[in-house]
């Protein structure tokens, strides 16, 4: 494990890494960036064949519990591709930057549902401090109407598709939660108000949440192949998918 910046681990922490790199025979590498492509965001995992890369915005104050569940977080996406098999993005030449964005913030939506069940199998939180109290926000603003919700979540991105693919993503990790999780009552009640909310107020987005959770539900997304092949029919609801090859390591 190699760490860049200047602080110091938990033994919990360090002992979940450990167990990735023996797993994956993939060493885990840290790098420091400000900007990791959605606002307010405290860490990234980024692709790299040999090793498992996670990019961390130290600018972002988080408490040290949320920083190491985040760490857990990244480190397992790195997991899944290099021991579990599971598909990542190869995309043709010449591509932009959106087209990318919006590429991976499909695979992080499905990838995010395993990932932090995994994580909270191996005793982190499935969501860190400031996911309820943003819940309880975003319920607010799913009252006002799709037009406040549209500004609520441009303040993440200044990319309209992204911020609509953003608000989509946001339902479906809820709604994730409270179909493969075990939560305490008040957490799955709130979450709950949260799905219906979103239901009742953004219906032009809810129409794609409704596609996306019947793809989620005919395939199994726990395993590699499910997941690839959710994710393929997820890119060309949003016809996403021509500039972009899903592939699996051997
Ligand atoms: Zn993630």
């Amino acid at each position: 494990m190699i760490l860049l910046s200047n602080f110091k681990f938990s033994r919990k922490l360090t002992d979940y890494l450990k167990k990735i790199e023996l797993k994956t025979g993939r060493e885990i590498k840290f790098f420091e960036s400000p900007d990791l492509g959605i606002k307010g965001i405290t860490a990234a995992y980024n692709y790299h064949p040999h090793y498992i890369q996670i990019t961390l915005n130290m600018e972002n104050p988080r408490s040290i519990e949320d920083r190491e569940r985040s760490v857990a977080h990244e480190a397992t996406h790195g997991y899944i591709i290099h021991k579990l098999k599971f598909c990542r993005p190869i995309f043709l030449e010449n591509v932009d930057d959106n087209y990318k964005r919006d590429v991976h913030l499909i695979f992080t939506m499905i990838e995010d549902i395993i990932v932090n069940k995994i994580i909270q199998d191996n005793g982190f939180y499935p969501f860190g401090h400031e996911y309820l109290p943003m819940v309880t926000e975003e319920i607010k603003i799913a009252h006002k109407g799709e037009e406040e919700g549209e500004k609520f979540y441009h303040r993440f991105t200044d990319n309209p598709h992204l911020e609509a693919l953003l608000m989509i993503s946001r339902y479906i990790i809820a709604w994730g939660f409270l179909r493969y999780y075990h939560l305490d009552t008040q957490e799955e009640k709130l979450i709950q108000e949260f799905t219906q909310t979103f239901q009742k107020f953004y219906i032009d987005y809810y129409k794609f949440c409704v596609k996306i959770k019947e793809i989620i539900e005919e395939h199994n997304i726990f395993t590699a192949n499910g997941e690839c092949s959710a994710i393929q029919l997820i890119l060309q609801l949003f016809k996403l998918d021509e500039r972009v090859e899903l592939t699996q390591l051997n």
